[in-house]
């Protein structure tokens, strides 16, 4: 099969990297793709929210299959578009990505269908989002309704930040049309975890939990990323857990949808807050997350593609896939100054020496090819350096011998990835 992947960071390296081990395929592109990913995949230059583009390419290519990574490809309605030419992909419709696309979606949803997730209300004006801070009190969350590249939300510990949060967002144009309106809910307290199935429209194969560091100092310090590490299995997220999970949250969710005539299909990334062993839904975002994709492709056993093709076909209840027990753990490095900005077009160097590693790979999230086979950072994050251990001390020890590999005086990462894990294990 012709297979196309969509996207070019970290998470389209390591499904290229799962998809490039399947005997299914005898061809596999991805757009606009990585150097790293030029190692398992024909790269082409088209970008992931080129829609018009992609869908000539894969009719072109005579593309059998595409795997969309990101959301906005997912929200702007690529799947829908690839359908109407006759073209199968893995991916949500337009329609079922609002799951994303729209937190105020997102809420009412729940709402409606009995989903643990913050109380909440909607708003479009100043003064009434005020009012309700005013009301409510803090700690308390402001989010941008639609995508805002994981920017949107802010944890506001005073009335005052909420206030400015609410101003900038519906006054300031801080996220243009994402933040027309605002959603104000409750502030959660717990441990978070991430936790993911694969769904065809009415069944929901439960995959593995992961949990990532989404601040980009060491201790949970400093501003929000887009991820600086993560490992899974979350060690919240136990057997039960995993059943009361699928039955609060996971399969209320396929039910509502298909009732509600957007069945869902593709990935459901379900971001949690567990307290006293209740999860919470905190969003729900309708794409693997990146750097999780990494850790989760690191324990799958199983062949990836026929299980994202049975997504696409509603015939994933007879599914079963497997996973290695180990312990998978990433740490990203990223571009001096991320998540501020940063410089682009260092060279990174020891990237074979770090591969060589017993158990190691190195996935690409933000590189390119420079003259002379030389590797060229050109994103924040830049590399997912990930490994698998019998313990998270071990695959948190193989990862960080990766990174010291590594000679890139452009980049840094969090020294601690996997800490609270560690701590655990350590009794
Ligand atoms: P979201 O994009 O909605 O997952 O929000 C990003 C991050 O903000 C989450 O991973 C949480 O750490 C935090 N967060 C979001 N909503 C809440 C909430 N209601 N209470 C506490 N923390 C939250």
């Amino acid at each position: 099969m012709k297979i196309l992947v969509v996207g070019g960071g970290g998470r389209e390296h390591a499904l290229c990297w799962a998809i490039a081990a399947s005997p299914l395929i005898t061809g596999l592109f991805c757009a606009p793709g990585n150097a790293g990913i030029a190692q398992e995949a024909e790269c082409v230059d088209i970008a992931a929210e080129d829609i018009d583009g992609l869908v000539r390419f894969a009719i072109d290519q005579a593309i059998e299959f595409v795997v969309i990574g990101p959301e906005v490809p997912l929200v702007a309605g690529l799947a829908d578009s690839l359908k109407e030419v006759g073209i199968r992909s893995f991916g949500s419709s337009a329609k079922a990505a609002m799951m994303e696309g729209s937190k105020g979606f997102m809420k009412d949803f729940c709402a409606r269908h009995a989903i643990p997730t913050a109380a909440y209300s909607r708003f479009t004006d100043v003064a009434s989002a005020r009012a309700f801070v005013a009301a409510h009190g803090a700690p308390i969350v402001v989010k941008a309704d639609g995508l805002a590249a994981g920017k949107g939300v802010i944890i506001a510990e005073t009335i005052e930040q909420a206030n400015e949060a609410i101003d900038d967002m519906l006054d300031g144009n801080a996220f243009g049309e994402a933040g027309a309106e605002v959603v104000i809910e409750e502030f959660l307290e717990g441990e978070e975890a991430s936790f993911f199935a694969l769904c065809d429209g009415t069944f929901a194969l439960p995959l593995v939990s992961a949990q990532d560091h989404k601040r980009v100092g060491d201790s949970d310090t400093g501003p929000n990323t887009g991820g600086m590490g993560a490992y899974s299995p979350a060690p919240i997220v136990t057997e039960a857990m995993v059943e009361t999970i699928m039955k609060t949250i996971i399969t209320p969710t396929m039910d509502g949808m298909a009732a509600e005539g957007a069945p869902y299909a593709g990935v459901l990334y379900a971001g949690l807050m567990i307290k006293d062993g209740q999860p919470r839904l905190l969003e729900y975002n309708v794409r693997f997350g990146d750097p999780e994709c990494q850790v989760l492709m690191m324990r799958l056993r199983s062949d990836l593609l026929p299980a994202l093709m049975a997504a696409a076909d509603g015939v994933l209840s007879d599914f079963d896939l497997r996973w290695y027990d180990e312990i998978a753990l990433t740490v990203v490095m990223a571009a001096n100054g991320y998540p501020g900005s940063y410089d682009k077009g260092s060279e990174i160097k020891g990237l074979e020496a770090a591969a060589a590693l017993p158990d190691v790979t190195v996935f690409h999230a933000g590189t390119a090819s420079g003259p002379n086979g030389k590797i060229l950072a050109t994103g924040g994050r830049v590399l997912g350096v990930t490994a698998l251990g019998k313990t998270v001390a071990e695959a948190q020890a193989r990862a960080y011998q990766a990174v010291d590999a590594i000679n890139w005086p452009g980049g840094f990462c969090r020294r601690d990835i996997g800490w609270r894990a560690v701590m655990r294990e350590q009794g």
